[in-house]
């Protein structure tokens, strides 16, 4: 038997470049020095244009989850009416948190693996009769590789009300997809270090526009450690509120550096490229993809294998592949299989998921599918040369 190098196809976390584990290897600095104000000065400007945000993006130094409450209990007070979005298990999280609140929480569902549907979301708002301060929802959920349509949803909330705040979490596909806040009618968008941004796991980000920065002032929300206003104005300052993550602060640095060699509208299309050569292939490979195209995601992918072959094609994919992909969440467990193509990732990487794949289903279905799907992926890549 020999070694494969480990390929890390989970949506999240992400292999992380070398460039960036070196940065982030440099010697350790006071966060109160002029080296420390430099880096978050640097870090949070350069975040502006992967989130589309005319402010410097906040950095918190805790997961993803922690940018979702903190979007939440910024922007909502005591006994205010607010709608989210659940359309799987990352909606569901915004759900618990609205749940530890005093919020009146109205929840619009979407079954899973669907995207959202806008007429049928602006006949619930209209029917809800109350004055709506916010709406939440995922631009990718995650737990079933959907891209909900984010431009056309926050258009569709400041027609049915100027006022109401529309907030995004956008933590599995910030990096990989163009947005622009304003266009998009986003007034807080949030992600996390170890998805597409391929940072270790450990940092949370915050971007937010004029309307957030006046709201999140005048919102009475018990909140301490995730009270935004404290990393805005420390960030007027060149600073952080209290010890931040040094070490990914830097890598953030890192980070930016590849993607303006790189250039952002390549690290766009790059991702475009492996989202489309993926269900394509996996089309070939007559596998039973769980999002229609329309709402595919440029980060993951989810797939749904004969129900006997789920978990042999995850467990196989690791121990003689070295490849690691993700089974499915709650009531989708042992039904899907995510394979994530975020960050560091190249159609090479992809190809070689492919290919692995095509092996372990050769020998399942005992009738060879070799080169099936790779043909496919090579005609599809080769289309965007
Ligand atoms: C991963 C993820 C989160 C949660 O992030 P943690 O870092 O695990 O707290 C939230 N939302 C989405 C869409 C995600 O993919």
């Amino acid at each position: 038997m020999y070694q494969h190098d480990s390929l890390l196809l989970a949506p999240g976390p992400t292999t992380v470049p070398r460039e960036i584990l070196e940065r982030m290897n440099l010697p350790m600095t006071g966060h109160r020095t002029k080296e420390f104000s430099q880096i978050i000065h640097q870090a949070s400007r350069d975040l502006q244009i992967i989130f589309g945000a005319k402010h410097p993006v906040a950095i918190l130094t805790s997961s993803g989850t922690s940018a979702l409450e903190a979007a939440m209990v910024n922007t909502v007070n005591p006994e205010d009416d607010i709608v989210i979005i659940v359309s799987g298990a990352f909606g569901d999280r915004f759900r618990k948190i609205a749940s530890s609140y005093p919020f009146n929480a109205h929840i619009f569902e979407v079954e899973w693996g669907k995207g959202v549907d806008l007429e049928e979301f602006e006949t619930y708002l209209n029917s809800l009769n109350v004055d709506i301060k916010a709406v939440f929802t995922q631009f990718c959920e995650t737990s079933t590789s959907v891209k909900h349509p984010i431009h056309e949803l926050g258009k569709l909330v400041k027609t049915f009300n100027p006022n109401t705040y529309f907030v995004v979490d956008g933590v599995s596909i910030i990096g990989a997809v163009q947005v622009d806040m304003e266009k998009d009618h986003i007034d807080v968008l949030v992600s996390g270090s170890q998805k597409a941004i391929m940072l270790p796991p450990g940092a949370a980000f915050v971007a937010y526009n004029d309307r957030a920065i006046e709201r999140f002032k005048e919102v009475t929300t018990s909140r301490f450690y995730l009270d935004l206003n404290k990393y805005i104005t420390s960030l007027n300052d060149d600073s952080t509120p209290f010890t931040p993550a040094v070490s990914l602060i830097r890598g953030v640095q890192a980070y930016c550096d590849l993607i303006s060699e790189e250039k952002f509208e390549n690290t766009i299309k790059r991702h475009e490229v492996c989202k489309t050569a993926v269900r394509e292939s996996l089309k070939a490979l007559d596998m039973e993809l769980l999002v229609e195209d329309q709402f595919a995601s440029p980060t993951v992918t989810a797939f749904v294998p004969n129900k006997n072959e789920v978990k042999q094609i995850k467990d196989e994919l690791l121990s003689r592949f070295n490849i690691t992909i993700a089974g499915g969440q709650q009531h989708l467990k042992g039904t899907i299989l995510r394979v994530g193509h975020m960050g560091k990732v190249s159609p090479n990487d992809m190809l070689q998921f492919i290919s692995a794949l095509e092996v372990i289903l050769t020998e399942i279905r005992e009738e060879s599918v070799l080169g099936k799907g790779v043909t496919k992926f090579q005609e599809v890549v080769n289309q965007y040369v």
